[in-house]
């Protein structure tokens, strides 16, 4: 599939932009962020619908308070976050009502979106803003997240949000030009990959871990982003944000960047969200043959499939599904808990009532609840 054939049908956007690209020496880079905006009100005048995912809360609100080197640890980070998150915002609002667009602020945590309830809420009201017009401009809660809730970065903050809005591209502008082969800085002969057709193991290695000075994630979070909005069947393209008009220039079909085209077997809106967003609470090991029906033929687990349960978990919690050879092979919200799976492996699903004495449901994981992490041909999606 050609990049342009990628592209021709997507209408709505989402735009991931990094606190390297935003930020200078002199804090918030006021003429990137112009630049930026009119790339994006350009868009917005060919019928995109975007949402912005931006970083530089932090920086900008250290830079503003004039603290010198590195931010001493978390409560300084959060206090500086609290500071920058709103001159980050009346920057982004003066700059787009220049183009006669107004702009909206979600800060989110982790959290927010595990329950299922908060997902749908947030869905609803992007959704809303996206229908009134408004640029929805989103950044991690930064002020209260602490570990267990947090995105940890943007990268990974805007492959959750992809979903949520159910965006058809995801343009993530950085300081780099894309991916490279290598890792640039160490070597002058690293070359620019410009289509990713899977995110193979030496995909994976060409992206190195290191985070640039202001900004969280470095290439690696990157690629690990991509591996989940393409999951989701999105096409993911890391571009340069410095660029002028590159927002335009990747949706004119040009060759800018890095673009990850789609898996072709991925997992809806639901299933990502078990897939990815839910924490494990234990691991349910199944055999043989409902491995294969679960991963070839989309079946639901049943208990005659169940070995061995591991953990101790409730009903509608997350549990990982475990084949033979210990290959996570699937994600899903458990019927029955620990305790009455441990009772009722391995049996039919006629024997659920005489052993528990009730039968609520068949299935130990029905389908509908049930994300196979793994490709037909067994590599993992995750
Ligand atoms: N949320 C952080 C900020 O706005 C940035 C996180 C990141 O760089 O990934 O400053």
């Amino acid at each position: 599939m050609t990049r342009k054939e990628t592209l021709a049908n997507v209408r709505k956007i989402l735009v991931k932009v990094g606190s390297a690209v935003l930020t200078g020496e002199d804090g918030l880079d006021l003429n990137i962020i112009e630049q930026l905006v009119a790339d994006i009100a350009a868009l917005r005048e060919r019928d995109y619908q975007i949402v912005l995912v931006s970083s530089g809360a932090i920086a900008s609100g250290k830079h503003r308070l004039g603290i010198p080197g590195k931010l001493k640890n978390i409560p300084q980070k959060q206090a500086a976050a609290a500071v920058g998150q709103g001159r980050l915002m009346r920057v982004y609002s003066n700059a787009f009502g220049k183009h006669g667009l107004f702009v909206g602020q979600v800060l989110l945590t982790m959290s927010d979106i595990t329950d299922r309830k908060r997902f749908l809420n947030i869905r609803n009201t992007l959704f809303t803003l996206l229908e009134w017009g408004v640029i929805t401009i989103i950044n991690e809660n930064d002020t209260v997240a602490v570990d267990e809730i947090k995105f940890g970065d943007n990268d990974h903050l805007a492959a959750m949000v992809a979903n949520v809005i159910e965006a058809h591209l995801v343009i993530n502008l950085t300081s780099t030009e894309g991916l490279y082969d290598h890792n640039p800085a160490d070597s002058k002969k690293a070359k620019l990959i410009p289509l990713v057709t899977e995110i193979t193991p030496e995909i994976e290695a060409a992206a190195t871990d290191e985070g640039t000075p202001v900004g969280m994630g470095g290439m690696k979070s990157k690629v690990l982003a991509a591996k989940k909005v393409t999951a989701f069947g999105i096409p993911y393209i890391i571009g340069p944000g410095r660029r002028q008009g590159v927002l335009q220039e990747i949706m004119d079909g040009k060759e800018t960047g890095t673009l990850f085209l789609p898996m072709s077997d991925h997992l809806n809106s639901r299933k990502y969200w078990i897939a990815f967003t839910l924490r494990a609470r234990g691991r349910l090991f199944i055999d043989e043959g409902a491995t294969a029906a679960i991963v070839a033929d989309g079946k639901s687990l049943l208990p005659s499939g169940v070995t061995q349960v591991e953990g101790d978990f409730v009903s509608g919690d997350p549990v990982t599904c475990v084949d033979p050879s210990g290959n996570p092979i699937a994600k899903g919200l458990v019927n029955y808990s620990a305790e009455e799976i441990r009772k009722i492996m391995g049996l039919k699903t006629g024997k659920i009532e005489q052993i528990l004495g009730y039968k609520d449901y068949d299935e130990v994981i029905h389908r509908d609840n049930l994300a196979v992490t793994i490709q037909p041909d067994g590599k993992s999606k995750t």
